[in-house]
């Protein structure tokens, strides 16, 4: 799942973990961020809070190799409320200036923040608060927030309320959770494009971006944070929750079903190995193909190609070998060695290809140029016939809420027509699920509580003109 702006597929994004009142405060949020590294790997950190003392580790590189061992601090004092982050970059560079949690230091208090989302009026806050006269460091929206609540804080609101009133002042989407001396909190947009979901372990309460990470510590899952909430955890346990702004319309990000988010997390109150499943089934009901046999690209494309084979009663086959050892260094592929980079990624096992007709299942297709490659490699090794079925509709348009696709003029389904783009990648017939397919296959709320605009173009919030990404 990790293809690369390069390539055919958009970028992870970020992963957000917090727990408090628990003995092992740390040692459970670096677990939780291991459940979510699928969702970043660029940078990783940690952010907790014991007995007065706050202490943040971040650093580039993976969570295993940012906490391989732990911090001095965090080893002597493993906390009781902490806070985590992945991060793959979607807007602001890729350094450590830019990684998570980011903590400012208010005149009494810390306050430490790790996001997941884009503002769509990120530009024009930050423009205003530079305007204002405000020193930014990096390029997040995470410090933006902090900025604006940090504002807030001077004209005498205490942080959880500077942080809500902060948060009005955003647009877009952020599934935020957030740690100072008065306890552990979790913000939700009011428009849900991000998922943040809540679960306990004994007495602790947690947060994560995915429930995967929830199975991962032993917690329970309790239920979604709901748009436009806040629940604040405060350090004698006591909770407190509400809403900060009024729901929108709710907007849950389709794109998390269709390739984020790990199958076995439950996203949306979805089981997103059932839902990918629904999606290939519907596809071959749609767009059914003769061939030998049904073949996903790994990992993406996996539970569509099963749900895919099911429905057709056509021969289910892992004939690619995904590589699971390649670090980031090798997946950003120049023009030049982008074949040797889609081999190195992944390999096709000759045998079970040679003289078949394979459909070919794909989780998306951004840029095509990574798919003609995987098409050449299967021609290399005798495929007679390739059918590729994507399960999701043809990306037409960029996210502005946190997803990095390229820009709208780069996307091969917004230049050239379904037959156009097959014949460009090679393939001998190629078909994506549409829209209504796609959205059939969700069961937990009504079609029209999800963001579907990369595929449609509807966009449930407009970008600002200042935006980066307009
Ligand atoms: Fe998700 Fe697409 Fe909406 Fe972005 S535009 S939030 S990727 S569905």
């Amino acid at each position: 799942m990790v293809s690369g702006y390069a390539g055919d597929n958009p970028r992870d994004h970020c992963g957000v973990f917090g727990i408090a009142n628990h003995d092992c405060a740390v040692e459970l949020t670096r677990q939780g961020l291991f459940s979510l590294q699928h969702r970043g790997q660029e940078s990783a950190g940690i952010y907790r809070y014991s007995d007065g003392k706050c202490l943040l580790h971040k650093a580039m590189g993976l969570v295993g190799d940012v906490f391989r061992e732990m911090p001095p601090g965090f080893a002597a004092d493993p906390g009781s409320m902490a806070i985590g982050h992945v991060r793959y970059s979607t807007a602001g560079g890729s350094n450590l200036i830019n990684a998570q949690p980011f903590v400012v230091e208010f005149d009494t208090f810390n306050l430490g923040l790790a996001h997941n989302g884009n503002l769509s009026n990120g530009g024009y806050l930050r423009n205003h608060l530079k305007q204002g006269g405000a020193i930014l460091q990096g390029t997040l929206d995470t410090e933006t927030i902090l900025h604006l609540a940090a504002r807030q804080h001077t004209m005498g609101s205490p942080p959880w309320e500077a942080l809500r009133v902060a948060l009005k002042q955003t647009e877009g989407a952020y599934s935020i959770v957030a740690l100072c001396e008065d306890g552990l909190a979790a913000y939700r947009d009011p428009y849900g494009f991000r998922p943040l979901i809540m679960g306990r372990l004994d007495d602790a309460v947690v947060f994560a971006s995915e429930s995967c990470a929830l199975d991962l510590i032993g917690a329970t899952c309790e239920r979604d944070v709901e748009p436009g909430e806040f629940i604040i955890i405060r350090p004698d346990g006591t909770m407190e929750s509400g809403y900060f702004d009024f729901a929108r319309r709710k907007s849950h990000c389709i794109f998390e079903l269709v390739y984020f988010a790990r199958p076995d997390s439950h996203v949306f109150g979805e089981c997103v190995y059932g839902v990918r499943k629904r999606f290939g089934a519907t596809l071959a009901e749609e767009s059914p193909a003769e061939a030998d046999v049904v073949m996903p690209l790994p990992d993406g494309g996996i539970y569509a190609a099963l749900g895919f084979a099911e429905a057709t009663g056509i021969p289910f086959d892992l004939g690619i070998m995904r590589n699971h050892y390649v670090g980031r260094t090798f997946i950003r592929p120049s023009e030049n060695d982008r074949r040797a980079a889609v081999r190195l990624k992944l390999n096709p096992i000759n045998e079970a290809i040679e003289g078949k007709r394979i459909c070919l299942v794909e989780d998306s297709i951004v840029r095509g140029n990574t798919t003609r490659e995987r098409v050449r490699t299967l021609r290399d090794c005798g495929a007679r016939e390739i059918h590729i079925r994507v399960s999701c509709p043809p990306h037409v348009s960029p996210c502005y809420y946190g997803i990095d696709f390229p820009s709208r003029e780069e996307l091969i389904a917004n230049n050239y027509s379904i037959d156009e783009i097959a014949e460009l990648i090679g393939a001998d017939s190629l078909a994506y699920l549409s829209l209504d397919g796609m959205l059939s296959c969700v069961q937990e709320h009504p079609l029209n509580n999800y963001c579907h605009a990369c595929f449609s173009g509807e966009y449930p919030l407009k970008p600002m003109a200042t935006c980066p990404r307009t």
